[in-house]
């Protein structure tokens, strides 16, 4: 069953031109997505990358509804409540000594956004206001202005570039090139050209998800984290998508031994299951927006910020963290789409096949690569038509499953992969 023609709904990164079907669920659990008369989908893509332990998750379902009982919502200016306390110190407890504070929002894009402003308040409170941000080319953060800003300029953004601002780009480090990466970040940091030291770098750690699923290696974030902080430019981790245990460890900078000044975190922080955010930072930049002056407030909010229910979704999330065998799970499927994965490595219709964690990603061998590949939109359609919902970015296949994924359902995600090639090749 899907949404009816007449249905009013514009769907997100979604070209309505084109007619395809919009499948209408009523129900999930675990890693499947049911429609109303039961035909069903395996999703393999934890409906844009959110989802961890599985869908409707009987502990995170029932920390809602216990929640929903108490209270609903509160202004977050000048008030609290007992879910945000407690989410915000097991936070702390469970992320490096050095990250003490935790500033809430309600998306991914939202706490980059707390990011950006929060790294040139510090600047302007402490009386040396920096205004320029370093990115890595082909990022994403999302698709606010802020974010849009510092991700990658294309397709995504084309017609808002006006309303951008500018930022210096640092190479990504493709193999073999790591080091002309890091060269850029110490020149860009030592501000050789723009003469203007950088407020901040922001980069996502060890893999560029929208972009394209890019991997580069741990001694190459250690590094950028090491140039950034030689240089006293703030370091920016936007673990949204690579956090909660995507890349194989809770948080990607671990791999790394790498601590930000600023970590956004969002998705997989209510196991998937409601909008919320968190952006924590080091104390100095706290500090630098205490004061009885109240011009150095931090003046970011939006209506739902740290909305009880959602906190309450996050701490039942951490609680499953501290007591399944959430690491174990992870470590299983990683091992199965490695698995998988080296099947199709020597395929000469596949390029490029990587993996991190349990993210697994492959090119297919096309004329036309790029996110517009017509590739996409038929590749789309046919996991669709056979009960996977899998969302290739161009050219790029790529596997992101919640841990509670089986052996039956990947392999069959992998067997419809497999299917594909043939049917676009054959
Ligand atoms: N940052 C990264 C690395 C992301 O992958 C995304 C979304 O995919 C975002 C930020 C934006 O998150 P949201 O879509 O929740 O605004």
């Amino acid at each position: 069953m899907s949404s009816s023609a007449n249905s009013p709904v514009w769907h997100p990164f979604t070209q309505h031109g084109l007619g395809e079907p919009i499948p209408l669920i009523a129900r999930g659990e675990g890693a499947r997505l049911y429609a109303p008369d039961g035909n069903h989908w395996i999703d393999a893509i934890s409906s844009w990358w959110v989802t961890t332990h599985g869908h409707a998750h009987p502990r995170i379902m029932a920390a809602i509804r216990d929640q929903s009982e108490k209270l609903d919502q509160l202004i977050f200016a000048g008030w609290t409540h007992e879910p945000a306390e407690s989410l915000a110190a097991e936070l702390i407890r469970i992320t490096p000594a050095p990250l003490t504070r935790v500033f809430f929002s309600d998306s991914g894009s939202t706490s980059v956004e707390v990011a950006l402003k929060m790294a040139l308040g510090y600047w302007a409170n402490i009386g040396a206001p920096r205004s320029r941000i370093l990115v890595l080319e082909h990022s994403y953060h999302g698709d606010t202005i802020g974010a849009m800003s510092v991700g990658e300029r294309g397709v995504f953004n084309k017609p808002y570039e006006p309303l951008l601002f500018d930022v210096d780009t640092i190479p990504f480090p493709h193999e073999g090139l790591e080091q002309a990466t890091l060269d850029a970040l110490e020149a860009a940091c030592a501000a050789q050209k723009t003469g203007s030291v950088p407020a901040a770098f922001i980069v996502e750690p060890l893999i560029l998800g929208a972009g394209g699923m890019l991997i580069y290696p741990a001694w190459v974030l250690a590094e950028m984290r090491s140039i950034c902080a030689r240089h006293g430019v703030l370091f920016i981790a936007d673990e949204v998508m690579t956090g909660w245990g995507r890349t194989g460890t809770r948080f990607a900078c671990d791999q790394a031994g790498v601590i930000p000044d600023i970590l956004c975190l969002s998705k997989g922080l209510t196991g998937g299951a409601l909008p919320l955010a968190v952006t924590l930072c080091i104390e100095p930049i706290f500090a630098a927006h205490f004061s009885a002056d109240r011009a150095k407030t931090f003046y970011h909010s939006s209506s739902y910020t740290a909305n009880p229910i959602a906190c309450a979704a996050a701490n039942a999330n951490l609680e499953i963290w501290r007591d399944e065998p959430v690491q174990q799970r992870i470590d299983m499927l990683a091992d199965a789409q490695a698995a998988h994965l080296s099947i199709l490595a020597t395929d000469p219709r596949v390029a490029n096949p990587r993996r991190l964690g349990t993210i697994a990603a492959l090119d297919v061998v096309v004329p036309d690569g790029g996110y517009l590949s017509n590739l996409a939109p038929r590749l789309i359609a046919f996991y669709r038509d056979h009960g996977v919902l899998l969302r290739p970015l161009g050219n790029t296949i790529y596997v992101m499953p919640p841990y509670c994924i089986t052996a039956d359902e990947l392999a069959a995600v992998w067997r419809a992969i497999s299917a594909s090639l043939d049917q676009s090749f054959g």
